[in-house]
């Protein structure tokens, strides 16, 4: 993995992935890909009723330029 994530790519890939809907909060249609990407954990729960920390997932954040609701996707599928 790259050390800095390249948002344009990730706003070019969303694109040709058809991820182009209108925020599901407000309907704006601008959308800005956040800087660098955060972690979604993948834990297991176990018969014991224990939970135990799994890998980590790494994801991209989107927020609307309007109302600030982040949609999150994983980084895998994009870049
Ligand atoms: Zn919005």
């Amino acid at each position: 993995m790259k050390d800095e994530i390249d948002r344009d790519e990730v706003a070019s890939a969303l694109k040709e992935k058809g991820a182009t809907n209108k925020c599901h909060r407000c309907n704006a249609r601008e959308f800005s890909v956040l800087k660098g990407y955060s972690s979604v954990s993948l834990g297991e729960l176990r018969s014991s009723g224990h939970i135990f920390e799994g890998a980590a997932l790494p994801v991209v954040s989107v927020a609307c330029n309007n109302c600030g609701a982040i949609t999150q996707h994983a980084l895998g599928a994009l870049l």
